[in-house]
């Protein structure tokens, strides 16, 4: 057997706030693999997760039997990595004003408080926001490009800049990409295509960076199309994953536990020589060419 074991590991994902994303997914399965689980969840939508939590009304349900346990959810906007950045009318927001330390940096330090010096294995970044995503590009406002970048992206170059250095040696960072960084995907606008693809170059970076000043490995995920709450934002998610699960190589619709258990694998020693990579879980659509039936199959031989 050779087994993917997570004992005695901490993990941190950021980006969950249900458990119908992919966070919950790589969530779960970093917990199967024994990992002890922390999440940082978005203030507008803190109390609903928390509520949700408290009433039983997630599944946390392991494969195998066991429950999931969350230890600790943090307040985390990844948008902002030091109060000073919060601009006025977001620190009144009724969701915010009473809510502690909720920037990366101060996350950061709260997490360092609560578990020590060296004290985070996995970080995983599940989380995008481009509030002009139903926007072509064409039509796409400057503010809303640098927002969907801001908060899709450089977040994980902020969220690997202060937690990296409370990351035990050997230990590994994951986020979640789409292949509209590399190939057009009409209806993913406002910029989130280029947010992605800057993650993506992000991730081939500090993997060599934090590789070197944190002894951490950096892969991303470009995951096939999953009707999470995000994804619905865009509008068209039910039609994307009918098209890929009839186009891709393998035509099956894309799951959490798929994404889940790639993650844990990255995240395990067994995943020890891989890193700065993009690593596909899309049951092969990005290997096509042309849609699955642009071709119809040719006829069975005739007999001389
Ligand atoms: P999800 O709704 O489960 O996760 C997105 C999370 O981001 C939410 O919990 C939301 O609260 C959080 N968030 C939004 N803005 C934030 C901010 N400023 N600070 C902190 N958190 C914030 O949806 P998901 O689709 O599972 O998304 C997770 C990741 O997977 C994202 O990076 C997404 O782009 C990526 N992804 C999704 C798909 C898909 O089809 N669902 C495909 C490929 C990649």
């Amino acid at each position: 057997m050779l087994p993917i074991d997570l004992t005695g590991k901490r993990a941190f994902i950021a980006g969950i706030a249900d458990d119908h994303g992919y966070g919950w997914g790589i969530a779960k399965a970093l917990a199967q693999a024994g990992a002890q689980i922390t999440v940082g969840t978005w203030p507008p939508v803190l109390s609903l997760f928390q509520k949700s939590l408290e009433r039983d009304k997630l599944d946390l349900d392991l494969p195998g039997g066991g429950k999931m346990k969350i230890e600790k959810v943090y307040p985390l906007d990844a948008s902002w990595d030091s109060l000073a950045d919060v601009p006025p009318e977001t620190r009144e927001d009724k969701r915010y004003k009473d809510l502690p330390n909720y920037t990366i940096g101060e996350a950061a330090e709260v997490f360092k408080k609560d578990w020590g010096e060296k004290s985070l294995d996995i970080l995983v970044h599940s989380l995008a926001n481009g509030p002009e995503v139903k926007k072509p590009l064409l039509e796409t406002s400057r503010k809303g490009y640098l927002s969907a970048v801001s908060s899709s992206a450089y977040s994980m170059v902020s969220l690997v800049q202060r937690f990296g250095p409370l990351m035990r040696p050997g230990g590994a960072v994951i986020s979640l990409t789409y292949m509209a960084s590399e190939r057009v995907v009409p209806g993913y606008g406002g910029g989130m295509s280029s947010a992605k693809a800057a993650l993506e170059s992000d991730t081939r970076v500090l993997s060599f960076e934090a590789g070197r000043k944190f002894g951490i490995r950096v892969n991303t995920i470009s995951a096939g199309p999953l009707a999470s709450r995000a994804a619905k934002a865009i509008g068209t998610i039910e039609l994307m994953v009918e098209y890929y699960k009839k186009n891709a190589a393998i035509p099956e619709t894309n799951t959490a536990a798929d994404v889940g258990h790639t993650a844990a694998f990255l995240c395990s020693a067994l995943g020890a020589g891989i890193t700065g990579t993009t690593i596909y879980v899309d049951k092969g659509y990005h290997s096509m060419g042309m849609t699955a039936d642009a071709i119809p199959p040719s006829p069975p031989p005739t007999q001389a």
